[in-house]
């Protein structure tokens, strides 16, 4: 396993965590011995927005005698009165949700505790005006939430939320489908999408990936939109190279799908590689660098993705990223200009000219 920072919190957090979906499906013991062999693995983020409120007691029973070597995002706004997941902004119900949801979980704590689900303006001021978030705010205050978290799926409104700097960690629906206008939950256009990665990073505010499969309809040649199925290994790697993504959160029901998951780690670069999708990229996507390396290998050494993407971190007033790019053995100041990468490129980037623009821009 491999662990990812987040900046803010200073949390070491496992690039493959795991989320509700599937476990609530398995039998109960079942279902304890998979979230178990999980954190035996190196898995320490769990995410609890649950589509069943059975879920927190299977994580209580697998989980609190080492609940301090765990994170566990819990969302102030999923209720499960009636059982299974409902969306609620009234506040009592908030409340007695997550004293619930913490008995079941034989927890004293939260380590992020989320805005839940924020999706339209309208429903972010509502949150506010019922008095969920001061109920939130009130809990760090208190120690009992260690810190504060933010789902949604709409580019415009997490822009709103991370006005406030407030938040530490987003969850968002990263996939390829969605960030190229496919899908149910598309929200927000190439750029747009492209933006929050960006300023997450800038802002050190760690993003955790839900649907990172498009529900699965990425892993379907008859579903994708790229005409031929993805891997769930070349989702995740998407997922894993945008800016400011800490974490990826699919779901499983037992121990093999664990184990299948984590045999990402022992994948070539070409099985990870997922540049198919350049070929049915919209023409707004066309010509910016995805950070995918498929143009590799650069003669003379250059990690091509890396290169572009400090510079455009660089660009977005991100302090960090020129301290980054001057820190990679090799940068644009070495390219020869020999043409390899825009031959390769499946995203048509004019990437020699562009090498010429990173390294005049930070000469
Ligand atoms: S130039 Fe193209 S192939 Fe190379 S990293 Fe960027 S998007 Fe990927
Ligand atoms: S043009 Fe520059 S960056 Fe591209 S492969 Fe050649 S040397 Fe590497």
């Amino acid at each position: 396993m491999k662990y990812r920072e987040n900046r803010r919190t200073g949390d070491k957090i496992s690039e493959i965590g795991m989320g509700t979906a599937y476990i609530v499906e398995a039998e109960r013991s079942e279902a304890v011995k998979t979230v178990r062999y999980a954190y035996e693995c190196g898995i320490n983020y769990f995410d609890l927005a649950a589509g069943d409120g059975s879920a927190f007691g299977i994580f209580g029973e697998a989980l609190s005698d080492v609940r301090d070597e765990v994170m566990y995002q819990i969302h102030f706004g999923a209720d499960y009165s009636k059982g299974t997941y409902g969306w609620t902004l009234d506040l009592d119900t908030v409340k007695r949700s997550i004293e619930k949801q913490m008995k079941d979980l034989k927890t004293s704590y939260i380590n992020y505790g989320f805005i839940h689900c924020q999706d339209e303006s309208r429903d972010w001021e509502r949150y506010q005006r019922n008095g969920i978030l001061r109920y939130l705010l009130d809990m760090k205050d208190q120690g009992v939430v260690k810190h504060i978290g933010a789902s949604s799926h709409t580019p415009s409104v997490i822009q709103e939320i991370l006005d406030t700097d407030i938040v530490d960690m987003l969850m968002f629906s990263v996939n390829p489908a969605y960030d190229y206008n496919h899908g149910e939950y598309a929200y927000g256009g190439v750029d747009e999408r492209a933006d929050v990665y960006k300023r997450c990073e800038k802002l050190g505010v760690g993003i955790s990936v839900m649907k990172p499969f498009s529900g699965g309809q990425l892993l379907s040649d008859k579903a994708s939109p790229f005409g031929k199925a993805l891997t769930i290994y070349q989702c995740i790697r998407y997922a894993l190279d945008k800016p400011g993504i800490l974490t990826v959160l699919p779901g499983a029901q037992n121990v093999d799908e664990i184990e299948f998951l984590l045999k990402y780690y022992e994948l070539s670069e070409e099985e990870l590689d997922y540049s198919i999708i350049g070929t049915f990229a919209p023409p707004e996507a066309n010509g910016k660098c995805v950070y995918c390396n498929h143009c590799e290998p650069c003669p003379t050494g250059i990690d091509i993705g890396a290169v572009n993407k400090f510079y455009d971190l660089s660009c977005i007033g991100d302090d960090m990223a020129k301290a980054h790019y001057l820190s990679l053995e090799k940068n644009a100041s070495d390219c020869i200009g020999c043409g390899h990468c825009n031959s390769r490129c499946p995203f048509s980037v004019d990437q020699m000219s562009r090498m010429q623009e990173i390294r005049k821009y930070f000469d």
